[in-house]
């Protein structure tokens, strides 16, 4: 049988057995739903408890300061949302990024549609954002800054903590949306100083459908979800126990192998551009140092990455052209677009995400079948 390579560790990961074998207990057995009041509830709010406190300490946060959410996009929805619905009769203004995730920019056009102003801020050819640009696009009315940790099509990492020095000059409110770099890269939100951040578990090995929204102590917070009093009364609804726990445990394990896991990545990353380099493959790497370790955008000047995708697809290998959540077939990402890449460059692009579960094997096997695709 073919063996199947993974390359789109960027779109998700594989669930980590460890917090998988974690979660079952609260499923089959412990499954009281932990609000109520009976001895059978204790042991998955304590649970709850102890999840919140194992994820706090992966991201030097205070427990009180998680919020669990159903992943990435509600965290990023809650973040520009609650900063727009606090102040919804002054016209808020909000700046972001013209290369966040579509859960950035599609919360920030929904609140424009009421009646909000939006600035994007421009990046570099290297998909970078200047603190510059960000210091002089500040207005009385803004409300809320959101630029993201590290972006899922080029990897780029912004300069996360430059960028909140200034919002906060300015007395504003920083979000960054943290969900490829959460679990891959150390993130500390005291250094960072950031006032939220935006996490979802399934990038780190962890279950789909859950995440959380971290929120510094004393940011004003408005109610996502209204309903029942769990998470302090800001985002009702029965808690997904199960999936919380597994997320704190592939966390936990993440960060105590964070530098052999970015060890090894970065290797698979230096031997694939060896490869492509000795099989004398022409090609334009997108983004630039520092980068997410293993995503790879790479940019194969009159080609078609979709075409490419299908035919590793066939070979069983998944990649991916864009964003996996960005799927348009027709459409140049708008990713690609904000670096000024030609429309030559950015219709040939794929990205590959290597991962901790990757082997040297996998990278060989994968600049193989992209010789003979493009070759063909
Ligand atoms: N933000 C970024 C940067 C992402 O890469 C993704 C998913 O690809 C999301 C947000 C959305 O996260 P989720 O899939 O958990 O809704």
């Amino acid at each position: 049988m073919k063996r199947h390579i993974y390359a789109d560790n960027a779109a998700t990961t594989k669930l980590d057995a460890e917090a998988f074998a974690a979660m079952k207990i609260w499923l089959l057995d412990e499954y009281a739903n932990a609000s109520q009041q009976y001895s059978f509830a204790r042991k998955p709010r304590a649970a709850i408890k102890q999840a919140r406190e194992i994820i706090a300490e992966c991201i030097n946060a205070e427990p009180q300061e998680i919020f669990f959410t159903s992943g990435g996009t509600e965290s990023d929805n809650w973040a520009i949302k609650s900063a727009v619905l606090a102040n919804l009769n002054e016209r808020p203004h909000i700046i972001t990024s013209a290369i966040e995730h579509k859960a950035i920019l599609n919360s920030c056009a929904a609140m424009q549609n009421l009646g909000c102003t939006v600035t994007k801020l421009p990046v570099d050819a290297r998909g970078v954002v200047s603190p510059d640009d960000l210091a002089s696009s500040i207005l009385p009315q803004t409300k809320i800054i959101s630029v993201m940790t590290a972006n899922n099509e080029i990897g780029t990492i912004q300069p996360v903590k430059k960028l909140c020095e200034i919002a906060h000059e300015h007395g504003k409110i920083f979000h960054t949306d943290a969900v490829q770099a959460v679990g891959h890269i150390p993130i500390d939100v005291k250094n960072l100083g950031v006032d939220m951040l935006s996490a979802s578990a399934h990038k780190f090995n962890a279950p789909k459908g859950v995440g959380f929204l971290y929120v510094r102590a004393g940011v004003k917070l408005f109610p996502y979800l209204d309903g029942g009093a769990q998470e302090y009364g800001m985002r009702a609804g029965t808690e997904n126990v199960a999936a919380i726990v597994g997320m704190a445990v592939a966390l936990k394990k993440n960060i105590s192998a964070l530098e052999t896991n970015q060890k090894h990545i970065i290797g698979l990353e230096k031997l694939f551009i060896r490869e492509l380099e000795e099989n004398n493959i022409p090609h334009v790497r997108n983004g630039a140092e520092p980068t997410l370790p293993g995503l790879i955008s790479l940019s194969f000047d009159g080609k078609d990455g979709e075409k490419i995708l299908h035919r590793m697809d066939l070979m069983g290998i998944s990649i991916s052209t864009g964003s996996a959540c960005d799927g348009n077939k027709n459409q140049i990402s708008h990713v690609l677009k904000a670096l000024n890449l030609s429309e030559s460059l950015a219709k040939g692009t794929i990205r590959i995400s290597l991962g901790k579960n990757n082997t040297l094997e996998d990278v060989r096997a994968i600049v193989t079948a992209l010789k003979k695709v493009l070759g063909d």
